[in-house]
């Protein structure tokens, strides 16, 4: 399958990753949108949010055990820090491999464009 996400998570592609485990892998986004900008994904190739069924629930609890985890080492807990799912064209995905952003080290505008 040609996905940059799994390349990432099987090491054909560099980036630079800051976390794993047996489910989740996290790694910089390359195009920073924020001082802190981090991609949360599952091993596993899951197309959208919308691809994720009631017995992956506990993916997503490891996916956002992560993201507080990263939030604390990046320092941005107490702060505060935004996290974002793009789910499908109208909300502007662009890598069809499941993601969570986690964003901080800057104050955000709310709603998102
Ligand atoms: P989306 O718009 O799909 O929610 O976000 C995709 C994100 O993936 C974008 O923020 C983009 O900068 C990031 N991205 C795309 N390709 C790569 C890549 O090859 N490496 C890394 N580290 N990030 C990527
Ligand atoms: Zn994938």
């Amino acid at each position: 399958m040609d996905c940059v996400f799994c390349k990432i998570v099987k090491k054909e592609i560099k980036a630079d990753i800051i976390y794993e485990d047996d489910r989740v892998v996290a790694f910089s986004d390359i195009k920073p949108r924020a001082p802190v900008h981090v991609l949360i994904i599952p091993r596993e190739h899951k197309e959208t949010l919308d691809d994720m069924y009631a017995h992956t629930n506990d993916l997503m609890g490891a996916m956002f055990t992560a993201v507080r985890r990263i939030a604390s080492e990046k320092k941005v807990d107490r702060s505060g820090y935004r996290v974002v799912i793009n789910c499908g064209r109208d909300a502007g995905q662009e890598v069809s491999h499941l993601h969570v952003h986690l964003l901080g080290g800057r104050a955000m505008a709310w709603p998102p464009g």
